[in-house]
């Protein structure tokens, strides 16, 4: 069914349906705009009960050994890669990626909680000497609540599930309004893997959120998704003191030194900004390009723009984000030199030429299919503008000189910079943002310890 800006009533309401009598809502397909599916509207009651479960299942779950958590993370790691590809096609499904790209999602997922079950929790010891051993090792918070997005419904819990299980605390899942089909099918899955109450997937409409987040029997907060309610979920959190972790917006820059091979950097910068059509936290959201190379590699990510199809834009309310920022492109006559809407939710990839830096699209985060490209003769300035933005959570730097580029990663505002690459994240790397990007990290033992609290136990000798 094509999509036009003027559907927005009749189409938020067929997003959010309640069918009478059944306590469920609707799953919008993006590549179709059809339902793709129902899931439970889980009531304040039911959230109750299934978090009292979790609390119920959560002194077992940490008594075991950790040697069998690792197990059992592999045991979760089995059973998905035995269910990739329905697993995949439900991705899909619900949020828009082609087949083969959700396949690796998923399979991720198993390859992130493997990795993760080599982890240890370090115990550190203070002293040790004539009058008292004084040890501190790490134990769990209790019940997480992971709060996820809808740009990867599975692959986000690869920085979740697999650490907060393994350093001893069960888990509730709480998967995007947008995406919930393939994490309640994971949770049927783990059903027949992990004793009972140890991860629970709970499904609602927009007030389950707030309410995870307020509650008081959930003790962290593990939560990816905008800075906006990034801020609601911490100051929900402020109630009961719950911990929080959250990795928030991002409006990463890539600064390309005038040195490059245009025509290597040219296909790896525009996959920076496209992959996932746009909708990656750490996408490359604004181009900085020397003008040495500016308009040779602006031409080349335009003929890359006019060869690529990309997957639809997730849902109707990031659509509206991307065809806002557009417009602004529009009405404020910037130089939009390709791309535009096609069918339903798909965007053809939109390049914005040489914007002013106060653009809303260089100073808000589009996440989806729109990018600016920004020239720069003095690289102080590009590392100035690249700065000047509320959020740090990535960046890249490209260049033909290894030290070059490195002189200007340690000198922005980022948590993870890149040199040459861009996105490349490993279960032994600890990321997440500054500013207003996020507080904490994921991934690596210090993800790992995000999903602990520190307990010091003194022996007087
Ligand atoms: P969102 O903030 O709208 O939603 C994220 C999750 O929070 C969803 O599960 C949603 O249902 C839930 N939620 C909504 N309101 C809530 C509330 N008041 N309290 C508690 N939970 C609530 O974000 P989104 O549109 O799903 O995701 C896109 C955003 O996520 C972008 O800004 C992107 O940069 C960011 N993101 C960040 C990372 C990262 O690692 N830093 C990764 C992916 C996405």
């Amino acid at each position: 069914m094509p999509y036009s800006l003027e559907d927005r009533a009749s189409r938020d309401r067929a997003g959010a349906r309640r069918i009478s009598g059944m306590s469920t809502f609707s799953v919008i397909n993006p590549a179709t705009s059809e339902i793709a599916g129902e899931a439970p509207d889980c009531t304040r009651a039911e959230l109750d009960a299934m978090v009292a479960a979790a609390r119920g299942a959560q002194p077992g779950w940490a008594a075991l050994p950790v040697d069998e958590r690792r197990k059992y993370l592999h045991a979760i790691a089995d059973v998905i890669d035995a269910n990739v590809a329905e697993l995949a096609r439900l991705v899909t499904l619900e949020q828009g990626k082609p087949e083969s790209v959700a396949t690796e999602e998923v399979a991720g997922l198993s390859y992130w909680l493997r990795e993760t079950a080599k982890l240890d929790l370090p115990v550190t010891v203070n002293q040790d000497d004539d009058e008292r051993r004084s040890v501190t090792e790490h134990v769990p918070m209790g019940v997480v609540a992971a709060i996820t997005p809808w740009n990867y419904p599975l692959g986000q819990l690869s920085f979740k599930l697999g650490p907060a299980l393994l350093a001893g605390n069960t888990v509730i899942v709480k998967p995007s309004t947008f995406t919930p089909l393939s994490s309640l099918r994971l949770g049927e899955l783990l059903r027949d893997v992990l004793p009972a109450g140890v991860v629970t997937v709970v499904t609602g409409g927009d007030d389950l959120g707030p309410w995870v987040s307020r509650h008081p029997g959930i003790d962290k907060i593990s939560f990816t998704g905008s800075t906006r309610t990034g801020r609601d979920v911490m100051a929900g959190a402020g109630a009961s003191l719950s911990r929080v972790t959250l990795e928030l917006g991002g409006n990463d820059a890539a600064i390309v030194l005038p040195d490059v091979d245009v025509d290597e950097v040219a296909g790896k910068l525009f996959w920076a900004a496209f992959s996932n059509a746009g909708q990656i936290c750490l996408a490359t959201k604004r181009l900085y390009l020397h003008t040495d190379v500016y308009d040779r590699i602006a031409a080349r990510l335009v003929e890359l723009a006019g060869k690529t199809k990309l997957g639809p834009v997730s849902n109707h309310r990031q659509y509206d984000t991307v065809i806002d920022l557009l417009r602004d492109c529009r009405d404020n006559g910037y130089d939009i030199l390709t791309g535009g809407p096609a069918e339903g939710l798909f965007v053809r990839p939109i390049l914005i030429g040489n914007p002013p830096e106060d653009a809303r699209i260089v100073q808000e985060e589009q996440f989806g299919p729109i990018l600016p490209l920004l020239k720069f003769d003095d690289v102080e300035d590009a590392i100035q503008r690249a700065n000047a933005v509320e959020y740090g959570l990535g960046a890249s730097v490209w260049s033909a000189d290894p030290d070059a580029a490195l002189a200007v990663a340690r000198r922005l505002e980022a948590g993870t910079v890149w040199v040459n690459e861009v996105m490349h994240l490993s279960p032994l790397v600890p990321f997440g943002g500054l500013k207003q990007s996020g507080i904490g990290v994921e991934s690596g033992v210090a993800g790992l310890l995000e999903f602990t609290e520190r307990r010091t136990i003194t022996v007087k000798r």
